[in-house]
């Protein structure tokens, strides 16, 4: 498992609008280092703890996303540095990240999670739930937090067709955000796709993918 190679290989087949997000959860620093020492700049991981140390050790000019299911009280470790947080399923996590944020004197960009997938065991919320909350007066009062796209996984299957249609779905709820944004909402990205479907998702208009095992190997666990 060469890591420079297969990030230079994935790069070769992103279209330059697409951003790669490395994913690089339960990996120790060691492996990340071959990678920004291949050019790479943003990082996923989904536990906040382990981010923070590795954010820590690491050069600072790395971008963090934090792409797991997030706990509120656990917002604070984290908003002195993230950069993204793609799994925000509900206002109240909204409303903390955006008290934390305010301490940090800094804008904290979060992608809403959609649940897309009919799985039960995947987060997120629907078209509707997230319609409400951005159209509340509470929402419109956030300024610490900048709403930038969505966020979803496609059920874990081998048939395309039914990832296709989540994917689709994705789109096209991003499409109907984008027409009752406030000022704290700036509509662009669509993260979705990962080591087994981010080509496809690509397809379905995905400006984001998060890849892990591709560049990284399997994980444990
Ligand atoms: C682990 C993880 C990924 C990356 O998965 P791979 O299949 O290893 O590419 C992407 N998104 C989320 C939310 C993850 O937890």
């Amino acid at each position: 498992m060469n890591i420079q190679e297969n990030l230079k290989h994935i790069k070769s087949t992103l279209p330059e609008h697409v951003t790669l997000v490395a994913v690089s959860k339960t990996k120790p620093v060691s492996d990340l280092m071959e990678a920004y020492n291949a050019g790479q700049r943003i990082f996923g991981e989904n536990k906040i703890q382990e981010m923070a140390e590795k954010y820590e050790t690491m050069p600072k000019d790395i971008e963090w996303h934090m792409i797991g299911h997030v706990q509120r009280n656990k917002v604070k470790y984290m908003s002195a540095f993230v950069s993204l947080i793609h799994g925000v399923d509900n206002f109240k996590l909204l409303k903390e990240i955006d008290k934390q944020a305010k301490k940090h004197d800094r804008i904290i960009n979060c992608l809403l999670q959609i649940k897309i997938a009919s799985e039960d065991s995947k987060f997120g919320m629907s078209q509707n739930e997230v319609a409400e909350i951005m159209e509340s007066h509470d929402f419109s009062e956030l300024k610490n937090i900048c709403i930038t796209g969505v966020m979803g996984m496609a059920t874990f299957t081998e048939d395309n067709a039914v990832v296709k249609k989540e994917f689709n779905n994705l789109k096209s709820i991003f499409n109907h955000l984008k027409s009752i944004q406030h000022k704290n909402c700036n509509l662009k990205t669509i993260s979705m796709g990962m080591s087994g479907d981010y080509q496809l998702a690509i397809a379905c208009g995905s400006t984001m993918v998060r890849v892990g095992s591709s560049i990284f190997g399997s994980r444990q666990q």
